[in-house]
């Protein structure tokens, strides 16, 4: 079968391959690759700034955005042959740290957790793979190829989750949130925020286009300001951006008692303008916290499979901006300016 495949640390690496069938050990459900996103992650690892091949291989199978249709359900998985399914991306280290013991990988205590097509198990850009039934998260049909968008929504599920937790140190009505971005992660979190029944706000740098016509959509507020400028104190703001100047504005502009969850990955950049003890001063005569958030657990999987259920599916439509096939995996792996999410499409539906 066909398969993208990586040598991960090596740039440049990554080509479109044949592959032996998927390997039992990974798991007794049999599924048909109907549709992978991509994600920065994905990028980061075809330029060889990250990842990792199993074991026992040089070269890992790409992909953890998945969407497949299952050809053998295997002994007792309670999957019929032909259901929509998703696969999970992290599995819990061995040893087990006392998170992943307990089925809260996310909060992964010792690092040794794996990653599927990002950590020493191969990926889901293969044209069939394997998963073991625990793993493999149904979607509602109707959904269809809208199914692919489970995997960052579980992401800001759980930062969601995560975000309303913090607030109950406290008393605490929070109706105001910016989420800062317009990615996938930024819109999805923004979604939740309005199926949450919060006023959402959400920053960006385009001025025009699909990102403020998709937020306006939902009844959101677009602003394409700095956070500084944005004209009111959040109860609440989901960082999407990872960067630096963002991040240390948000942490200023931020309401009394008021939640920071940083949920992007930055690097580098210019050293921030705000010096570190003003911005933690700010913090404490606040009462803020602020706090990161990465990957989900089951339970987030499941209830994000429930917010984009109820979800519009026009809406959800115009975040897949892009299709690929696999031949042309490479231009997947570029972002363009008016790109949201790019999927590489394996199978119709
Ligand atoms: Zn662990």
């Amino acid at each position: 079968m066909k398969a993208i495949t990586v040598e991960p640390k090596k740039p440049g690496s990554a080509r479109l391959e044949e592959v032996p069938e998927p390997d039992i050990q990974n798991g007794s459900v049999l599924v048909e690759a109907v549709a992978v996103g991509v994600c920065g992650t994905d990028v980061e690892i075809a330029e060889g700034k990250y990842g990792w091949a199993p074991p026992d291989k040089t070269r890992l199978v790409l992909g953890h955005e998945s969407l497949g249709r299952v050809l053998d359900p295997g002994p007792r998985s309670g999957l019929k042959k032909g259901d929509l399914v998703v696969g999970i991306v992290r599995r819990p280290d061995p040893v087990p740290c006392p998170n992943c013991a307990v089925g809260e990988w996310d909060m992964c205590r010792n690092g040794q957790y794996t990653e599927r097509g990002i950590k020493q198990i191969d990926g889901y850009m293969s044209e069939r793979w394997r998963i073991e039934p625990e793993y493999a998260i149904k979607v509602d049909p109707t959904l269809g190829i809208l199914g692919v968008l489970l995997e960052p929504t579980t992401v800001v599920t759980k930062a969601w989750e995560h975000i309303l937790a913090v607030g109950q140190r406290a008393f605490w009505e929070p109706k105001t949130v910016l989420v800062t971005g317009a990615g996938p992660i930024g819109l999805l979190g923004a979604l939740i925020g309005i199926q949450l029944g919060m006023e959402v706000h959400v920053l960006a740098r385009t001025k025009a286009g699909l990102q403020p016509e998709l937020v306006r959509a939902i009844g959101a507020t677009y602003h394409s300001c700095r956070v500084a400028e944005v004209g009111f104190e959040p109860d609440v703001i989901l960082e999407c951006t990872g960067v630096g100047q963002v991040i240390a504005e948000s942490i200023l502009v931020i309401g009394a008692s008021g939640v920071v969850c940083l949920a992007g990955v930055g690097h580098g950049g210019a050293v921030p303008q705000i010096p570190t003890a003003n911005m933690a001063s700010s913090a404490v005569l606040k009462n803020n916290v602020i706090f990161g958030s990465v990957n989900a657990n089951k339970r987030h999987w499941y209830k994000a499979g429930e917010a984009l259920a109820r979800a519009d599916r026009s809406w959800l439509a115009r975040l897949i901006t892009r299709r690929e096939s696999p031949e042309d995996f490479a231009k997947a792996l570029v972002r363009g300016a008016e790109d949201i999410k790019v999927v590489i499409q394996f199978a119709s539906i």
